[in-house]
């Protein structure tokens, strides 16, 4: 029998602009009579009651082809598609719908990117991480509204239990590992023992994953509420010394990611990333960055971490604001907001005025100004601005009329006579 509520309640819980796409596949689907289902997070999150954000949209079919037709009479919408792997991307204004032609998937050599071949809806589902996220729900023909559920995901959903589906599951795609302890958190599940048994033995896979697929694992998981919790139990799991073997966390580094989480409001990934490898060596921090092929930005923020930890003595003793600035002013910002949530109790607070005040700080006068006062052109100039920036940062000078008493001494002006 079929039962519509799980698809209403699907296209409640998207948002509105996603409303229209989904309905016009569905209703193209289902005129064509095309096995089309809702696979992945969004029926887990759907069956918990959680928000979707992600639509994910399987065909026993020519998916391209579907998504083709169907956006051809959407107006606003474009379609994207990846020919090499059967999918195509919807994309509006706030919402993305991806449609995928049912596949499946084998792994000639651990961590290698699978072989791919069209498959069926079983097979799809075959391929996937946990129990819990290789459900499907029938959006077409008879079973429209059932859930398909070959794994036994739904017993696994109520009990809470992360189960892969067979035990090759981390040798074939060790990122599961990486994937499981994201879900463990996030949903407050746990894995399953042979599931657990079968991390712990294969952990050492990891270090087959490549550098770029390491990196957006680890983004994903910088990105998540709580990322320590995460990280925490990669950490018992030896996941992370499996990635790298200098990379290591601990209490006293959660403790900082949760500092860091009160004095950002949306704490940067590269902030994060900057305090994992806050005790490492320079050469630790560099070949940790190329292990994990990180961007420039990330690259730097990293590299500069073992760096900026040694500051902390020098700040954490009686400095004056121009010298912390001249000691920060080099570092990347996130790694600064690092040192700002890991460092000793005093540099931390350095940082943390630099970050908020005195990184800003301008003299009132600036180059034009010194010019009207009679100055001449030349690197003098510049010496007397960050003279005068020094000066503010330190109170030396208050206001404009202090800067300029300054200034004239400095650049052998004679005196305003109106003084
Ligand atoms: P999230 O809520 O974190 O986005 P998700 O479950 O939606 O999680 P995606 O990364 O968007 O995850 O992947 C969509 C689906 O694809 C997953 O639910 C899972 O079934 C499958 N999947 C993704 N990556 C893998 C993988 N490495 N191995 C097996 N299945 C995977």
């Amino acid at each position: 029998m079929a039962r519509p509520n799980l698809i209403d309640k699907l296209k409640k819980a998207l948002p509105a602009s996603a409303q229209p796409p989904l309905d016009a596949i569905h209703r193209r689907a289902r005129a064509e009579s095309l096995p089309l289902y809702l696979v992945g997070g969004a029926v887990r999150d759907l069956l918990l009651g959680r928000p979707t954000l992600d639509v994910d949209l399987t065909l026993e079919g020519d998916a391209p082809a579907l998504a083709r037709r169907v956006a051809a009479g959407l107006p606003h919408v474009r379609c994207v598609v990846h020919s090499a792997f059967g999918t195509a991307t919807l994309k509006g204004s706030g919402f993305r719908l991806d449609v995928a032609t049912a596949r499946a998937e084998t792994y000639d050599r651990p961590g290698a990117l699978p072989s791919v071949s069209p498959g069926s809806l079983h097979d799809d589902l075959l391929r996937r991480d946990f129990t819990v996220n290789a459900m499907a729900l029938s959006l077409t023909g008879d079973r429209a509204g059932s859930i398909i559920d070959p794994f036994g995901g739904k017993a696994d959903l109520d009990a809470k239990l992360l189960r892969v589906l067979h035990e090759a599951s981390f040798r074939d795609d060790a990122t599961r590992i990486l994937r499981g302890a994201r879900y463990g958190p996030r949903l407050g599940f746990r894995f399953e023992a042979k599931t657990l048994h079968w991390i712990e033995r294969d952990v050492g896979f990891l270090e087959s994953i490549s550098g770029p697929r390491l990196r957006e694992e680890l983004t994903r998981t910088l990105r998540e509420p709580e990322p320590q919790r995460i990280l925490l139990r990669l950490q018992e799991l030896g996941a992370l010394r499996a990635i790298h073997r200098a990379l290591s966390f601990d209490g006293r580094r959660a403790e900082a990611f949760e500092t860091l989480n009160r004095l950002l409001r949306e704490p940067s990934s590269t902030a994060y990333l900057a305090l994992m490898a806050w005790d490492l060596s320079l050469q630790e921090a560099a070949a940790l960055a190329a292990r994990l092929a990180l961007n420039r930005r990330q690259t730097e923020a990293v590299r500069a971490a073992p760096v900026a930890r040694e500051l902390e003595r020098e700040l954490s003793g009686r400095v004056k604001p121009s010298r912390t600035v001249e000691l920060l002013s080099p570092f990347p910002l996130p790694t600064t907001w690092a040192l700002a949530a890991s460092g000793q109790e005093r540099a931390r607070r350095q940082a943390l005025r630099y970050l908020r005040r005195w990184r800003s700080l301008k003299p009132a006068l600036d180059g034009h100004a010194l010019l009207a006062m009679g100055a001449k052109p030349g690197p003098r100039l510049g010496e007397v601005l960050r003279h005068l920036k020094a000066a503010k940062l330190d109170s030396e000078v208050r206001s404009r009329g202090d800067e300029e008493r300054m200034a004239r001494r400095l650049l052998g002006l004679s005196s305003d006579r109106r003084e």
